[in-house]
C-alpha cells in the first residue's frame, strides 16, 4: 500500500450560537474550520479550502452572515496554514471541494496549481438562482479559472483505491465526503454532511440545508463507514480538531 500522511491545516475558527448551526444547542460554540491535505505518492490533495484571507482582518465579505458568526478567528491565511505544516502550496496537484460554502472554498485562490474535484450536481449549481440568493456561497471565492474535473458518484483520485470522492448529498446538492487509507486504517474526512460527532449521535441536522431528509440518509452512509472501523473526522467538532492538535495521521 502507498505511503499516504494526511496532514491538518487549520484555517481558522468562527463562533455562532450552536442552534444557528444544528438543532442541538442553543449555546454559544466556537468551531474550527477544518481543511486536509492528503500526501500521496502520485500527488498532493487538499480536501477544503477554508476560508477567505480578507477574514483574517474583517467580516464584512461575509455579508448578512456576519452576524450569524459573529467572530472569526484567523491565525494565518490559508497559504499561511499550508506553510505551517511545511508544505508549498503550489504544489498541490488537486483540490477536493466537500461542497462550495464560503467556509470550505474561500482560501482557493492560495492554491494556484490545483485542480478541482467536485460533483458535477454540486459545480453546476453555482449558476442557479437559489446559489446566487444564498449568502453562504460566494462564486468569486473559487471560480478563479482553475481546471475542474467534475465527477458523478464515486471517484477514485488515483486508481489505487486508497483516495475516494464518496457522494453524501444532502446539505447541499452535490456534497461529497473523502475516504482515506491510511496504515493505521480508513479515513472518512466527513465534511459538513456532519459537522460534529454528536450531530452523528442524536441524529441532528442544522436548521437550513438543500434537503435535510437526503443529508439523514448520508449520515446513516457515514455510520455504516464507522461500523466497518473507519475513523470518521468531521469538518468542524472542536473537541476532536483540539485532540489532532495539528499532528499528521499516517
Ligand atoms: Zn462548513
Amino acid at each position: 500500500m502507498p505511503q499516504i500522511r494526511l496532514i491538518p491545516v487549520e484555517s481558522g475558527f468562527m463562533t455562532s450560537k450552536a442552534g444557528a448551526l444544528s438543532e442541538d444547542a442553543t449555546s454559544e460554540m466556537r468551531f474550527p474550520i477544518a481543511c486536509w491535505i492528503i500526501e500521496h505518492p502520485k500527488g498532493l490533495v487538499i480536501f477544503d479550502t477554508g476560508l477567505h484571507a480578507e477574514l483574517q482582518t474583517s467580516a464584512a465579505r461575509l455579508g448578512s452572515l456576519s452576524k450569524v458568526f459573529y467572530q472569526i478567528d484567523m491565525e494565518h491565511d490559508l497559504k499561511g496554514a499550508i506553510e505551517s505544516q511545511g508544505i508549498d502550496p503550489a504544489k498541490i496537484t488537486h483540490i477536493v471541494f466537500s461542497h462550495l460554502h464560503f467556509d470550505h472554498c474561500g482560501g482557493t485562490a492560495a492554491v494556484p496549481n490545483g485542480r478541482i474535484v467536485v460533483q458535477k450536481a454540486e459545480w453546476e449549481s453555482r449558476t442557479t438562482e437559489r446559489f446566487r440568493n444564498n449568502a453562504s456561497y460566494r462564486a468569486c471565492d473559487f471560480d478563479l479559472g482553475h481546471d475542474v474535473e467534475e465527477v458523478e458518484g464515486l471517484h477514485d483520485l488515483f486508481g489505487d483505491s486508497t483516495v475516494i470522492c464518496i457522494p453524501t448529498p444532502g446539505h447541499t446538492i452535490g456534497h461529497q465526503s473523502l475516504k482515506v487509507e491510511l496504515e493505521s486504517g480508513t479515513v472518512v474526512l466527513t465534511g459538513d454532511c456532519c459537522y460534529w460527532r454528536r450531530m452523528l449521535e442524536e441524529d441532528l441536522v442544522p436548521p437550513f440545508g438543500y434537503d435535510l431528509d437526503l443529508q439523514r440518509k448520508s449520515m446513516e452512509t457515514l455510520r455504516q463507514f464507522a461500523r466497518k472501523g473507519a475513523t470518521l473526522i468531521f469538518s468542524h467538532d472542536a473537541e476532536q480538531w483540539a485532540g489532532i492538535d495539528g499532528k499528521p495521521l499516517t
